[in-house]
Parts: C-alpha cells; structure tokens; sequence
C-alpha cells in the first residue's frame, strides 16, 4: 500500500482516484504490468445500474476481457455496422470490403463494471478504499499526496504517480487547476434498457446490427438508438428535445440530470413500445410495415437513464505527477466514441508507461508522450463529434437539407454514414497517434495506428494472435512467408534470429520476437515494432535490421548511444 502521510513514499505505487470503468481497468492495466496501486473511491463499491455507456471497438473489448480474466465470457453482442432508417426507409447497407469498420460489440457498461471489480478484488496487487472523498491532491519533485475524508477521518497517502479517474466533475482535475473547455448541453438523451424477445433464428449467430431512425414515424424531427446487447436485452436512446425540462446548471461542467417529462414512466412505456414494434416489423432488410407489428412484443424494463451531452476537453492531460484518464479528461458525443471506449484507451497507453517509468527503464517524458498521444485522439473526436451533431440534431435549414444530401448519398452509393461510424471515421484518415516522439517515421502507412491482429508463431513455437502477445513489453514481428509449415520453436535459431534475439536482449524492456507468415503490404523479412497497447511504432523494410535498437529505444522515450551524443 503507498505511504501514509509521515511515511517514506513508496516510490513504485500509483493512486488512482475513483473506480468506474476508467479507474478499475487503470488499477488492472497497472497491476499487470507489476505496479502496486491504491484505489479510492468516494462509493461503496456497489456497481451501478444500467448499459449507459455500451460500445467497445473490437481491440477495446479484447483489452477488457484480457483485463477481467475471463469475467466477460458471454457479455458481450458483436455488432454488425450501423444501419440507418429514415423515416419509414432503410438506408442500404455499407458494402462489405476495405472500407467496411471494424467490429464492434455491445457491453454494457454495468456488467463491465462488475466483470472490473470482481477482478480488482481478486488481485493482490491492488487496495482498494471506499467511501473516502478527494479533499486536497499536493506534490512536490518526486512524489504526490491525496488527502481524502472518509468514515474515520481525514487520511492521506502518497505515491509517485495520481491518475485521475474521478469522472467528468474531477474534483482532482480541479485541484491541479486544469481547465476544462468545451461546448455544455449539446445533446439530451433518455435511455432504457429492455428485455425482449424479438424473432432471430435460434441458430443465427452472426454479428447483430444497432439500428439508427432518424425522423422515425414514431417520434419526428428526432433521432432514435436501438442497440442490441447480450441476452435478448436492447439499449434504447431517444434524442430529447434540448429546451425541455433543462435544469438550470449550477456547474456548467457537469452531465445534468434532466427532470420532468421524460422520466414520466407511461411516455417511456410509449416510446419502448414504438421502437419495438418497429424493431419487429422490420425484417433483416430493414424494410417493413410504417405502422409496426400487430402487436406490442412483451418486454421487462430494466433501466431507465436520462443524461445531457457535453462536449469538452481538458486543457493537459499531465499536472506533475497528476494524470487525467476517462471522463475527467474528455466527454465527447457518445454516437462518436463510447465514453467508456475511450477511457479503457487511455488507460491502456498509460499503464505501459508508467510502469517503464517507475521501474527506471525509461525516462519521465515518457508519460508526458501520454498527454500528447491521447488528449490529441480526443481531440479528434471531438472534432468528429461537432460534424456527428449536424446530422443528429440539425439546427437551421442548411443543416436539415445538408443531412438529406447526405442521407441520399448514402442511399444511392450504398456506403455507410462515416460521420456517425466510430470506427470508419478513421479509415481515411492519418494514424491516430501521427506525429508522436515515440514512432519511428517510414515512408508506409498506418505507423501510428493500431496494427493488425495478425497470426504469429512465439518463441516455443505456438500459434497465436498478435494480440496475445501485447499489454506486457514491445513485441517484434517478422514477416516469414512460409514459417507455417516449420515445425514448433525451429525458426527461432534460424538464419537472423539469434542475432535478433541477442539485440533485442541488450534492450532495457522486454521485448518479445514473434513471426507471422504475412502482414498487410510487407514484403518477405520486413520487421514490425508494435508498442505493448497495440499501436504500431516502426516499420523496418529487409535489411534494415540495424535500426530496430534505435526503433526500440526511441517508442519507450530513450534515445541510441548515437542520437545523444550528436
Ligand atoms: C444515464 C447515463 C447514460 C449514459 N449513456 C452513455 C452512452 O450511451 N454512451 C457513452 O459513451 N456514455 C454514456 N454515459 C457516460 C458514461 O457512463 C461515462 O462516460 C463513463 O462512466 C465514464 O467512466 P469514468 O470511469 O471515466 O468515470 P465515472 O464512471 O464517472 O467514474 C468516476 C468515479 O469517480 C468517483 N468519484 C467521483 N468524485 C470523487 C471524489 N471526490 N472522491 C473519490 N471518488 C470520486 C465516483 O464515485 C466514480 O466511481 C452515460 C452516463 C449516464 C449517467
């Protein structure tokens, strides 16, 4: 456990302030790469209620089931991508092939939390303190206090590292005196979880689509959310009119409960009613009859949520030794990037970092490549989102005529609507992380994104995923046509992989060789550096072998002998 106030600091621990999605993967993500860490919450550490944040992209979920140890088995519902249904018209589906997203599923964040805490309670590594709320954060060069107010009193610890996790309201973010900027109440949203049966082959397995109506008969000038999640039950979100019902914000940074109408539980029961008929009238083309099915579909209500959109970034995502993850660093439009999508990868880039850090194997600014690489993806996204809000909730003529040009486009070209897919936003555009100290610039794409989970045979000579292999130190990838046919760990000794394998030793984080027979747009012996959360650092072309050490140095933040003495 970190220092007490008057101890000596533990100078390998981490605090992390408050336990949702962000906070337990963070203490997870920490503890699997060794890092003891405290986690406080001002809670009880009873999960809360509701789907509320439910999108996980596909590297995201594999993230958080490697993270819950199995916890999410049966959790989760693929997603095909999205469809559109205007009025009482289907927009024709994205057409399979390069441009198509990549999967997504639906988790709901509930059960994420559960599968989250569960984990955190089994792991050693990690303390957790309930009911104790953020009274003051202080540091000073090299380590970092909080003192929080609980049952018993006022308490206080210190650490090296404070990584915020204490949602959109921060009361750390606060006390680093980081600004919080951006666009209040953009969007009002009620939603409902439902169980309900609708008709599905009990053989069909394959990935569900989430629905999107915009201008709906059942609730014109307004666009309406259906998501499939596990076990028959569906996440509905209804857009709200923005001028009704609004409390009066006393804190502009805050996500405000709405009162008043839409909490009134027979106009919810309408609303599930008229989405669900539609849902089971449609058909898998998206087509059906305008006035919905027969009859009502039995269905249980779970949850009812209702919760305005903002749109904001903070100013740093590093105050010292003070780091901002999740909603305390971002909220963004949830039809662009999942809250909780977003906050499991900021964890997942910091976790690496601060353990390197921490262990004396790389230098501080390290982390500070952390604020840069994500507050730059949010802000990304957060540019997407202003473009998605034109579409979900035109304001004035030229917005309303723009969305049904753009709908018409669609329709006619049958391609998917890039501005509301979080994954195909990105398809042709540069790599999220572009620009950043740690990659080591080539003349290929996609350094900087998150490389592909191609096959790889490991050094004992079993067959694997890419993604097996990250979340602990880098991984070298060489591309070996034909290394299927080779018999168990026999490429290890072959041709240039000793002198491979003696570089990557000399290295100051572990670093795993891995070959895959192909790699897209690779020629045979070229040589990938994928970072331990995923993102592709250096694309090494045959022959080029001599750069990987300087490759290597540079993604953990060092320079080559040769680079510092120039
Ligand atoms: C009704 C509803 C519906 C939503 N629907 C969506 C959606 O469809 N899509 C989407 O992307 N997002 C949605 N969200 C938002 C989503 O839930 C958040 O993005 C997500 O919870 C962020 O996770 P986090 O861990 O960063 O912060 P949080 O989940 O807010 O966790 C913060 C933690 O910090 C703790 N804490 C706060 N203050 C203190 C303090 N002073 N001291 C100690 N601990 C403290 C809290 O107890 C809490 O456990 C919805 C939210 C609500 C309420």
């Amino acid at each position: 456990m970190p220092g007490t106030a008057g101890s000596h600091p533990h100078r390998d621990s981490v605090i992390v302030v408050g336990a949702g999605p962000a906070g337990l993967s963070c203490a997870l993500a920490l503890a699997r790469h060794g890092v003891r860490t405290l986690l406080v919450d001002a809670g009880d550490g009873t999960p809360r209620e509701g789907s509320r944040s439910c999108g996980l992209d596909a590297t995201t979920y594999a993230f958080a089931a490697g993270l819950t140890g199995g916890r999410l088995d049966g959790a989760a519902q693929p997603w095909a991508p999205l469809r559109i249904r205007r009025r009482a018209a289907a927009v024709p589906p994205a057409q399979a092939g390069a441009d198509a997203p990549a999967e997504r599923y639906g988790v709901s964040q509930q059960l994420l939390e559960a599968a989250l805490l569960a984990a955190v309670r089994a792991n050693s590594l990690i303390t957790t303190v309930w009911r104790h709320k953020v009274d003051a954060v202080d540091q000073d060069e090299d380590t970092v206090t909080l003192t929080a107010r609980g049952p018993g009193g006022t308490v206080r610890w210190r650490a090296a590292w404070l990584v915020a996790c204490d949602g959109h309201r921060s009361p750390v973010r606060r006390a680093a005196g980081v600004r919080f900027p951006g666009r209040p109440r953009v969007d009002r949203l009620l939603c409902a979880d439902v169980k309900v049966a609708l008709p599905r082959e009990p053989w069909d397995e394959s990935p569900m689509e989430p629905w999107l109506f915009v201008d709906p008969p059942f609730q014109r000038d307004a666009t309406v959310l259906a998501q499939p999640l596990a076990s028959d039950v569906w996440r509905l979100t209804w857009q709200l009119p923005l001028a009704h019902g609004v409390a009066k914000a006393a804190d502009a940074t805050a996500l405000i409960p709405v009162h008043g109408d839409p909490g009134d539980p027979r106009r919810t029961a309408e609303r599930v009613r008229a989405v669900l008929r539609t849902l089971e009238s449609m058909g898998s083309d998206g087509e059906g009859p305008d006035g919905g099915a027969a009859e009502d579909p039995a269905y249980d209500l779970l949850w009812t949520g209702e919760f305005e959109v903002h749109q904001r970034l903070a100013r740093r995502f590093r105050a010292g030794r003070v780091l901002l993850a999740g909603d305390a660093a971002h909220l963004v439009h949830p039809n662009v990037a999942d809250g909780v999508d977003l906050a499991l990868q900021d964890v997942r880039n910091l976790a690496w970092k601060l353990a390197l850090v921490l262990a004396r194997r790389a230098p501080e600014r390290l982390v500070e490549t952390y604020h840069g690489e994500r507050r730059s993806a949010a802000r990304r996204r957060l540019a997407y989102g202003e473009d998605a809000l034109h579409f979900l909730s035109p304001r004035g003529t030229a917005q309303k005529v723009g969305r049904r040009l753009t709908l018409m486009g669609a329709r006619s070209k049958g391609t998917t609507l890039r501005r509301l897919d979080p994954r195909a936003l990105f398809a042709d555009s540069s790599p999220e992380y572009a620009g950043s100290p740690l990659l080591t610039p080539g003349r290929v794409p996609g350094i900087g994104a998150v490389a592909d989970d191609v096959a790889v045979v490991r050094a004992d000579g079993a067959r694997a995923k890419l993604s097996d292999c990250l979340d602990r130190g880098l991984v070298v990838l060489l591309v070996a046509p034909g290394i299927e046919v080779w018999e168990g760990a026999r490429w290890r000794d072959a041709g240039v992989m000793p002198v491979l394998r003696a570089r990557l030793a000399e290295l100051p984080v572990a670093t795993e060789l891995v070959v895959t027979p192909g790699y897209p747009g690779a020629a045979a012996h070229t040589l990938l550096l994928v970072r331990p959360d995923g993102y592709l650092a250096a694309w090494l072309p045959p022959g080029a072998d001599d750069d990987l050490t300087a490759a290597a140095l540079r993604a953990i933040g060092r320079r080559a002998p040769e680079e510092a003495a120039a």
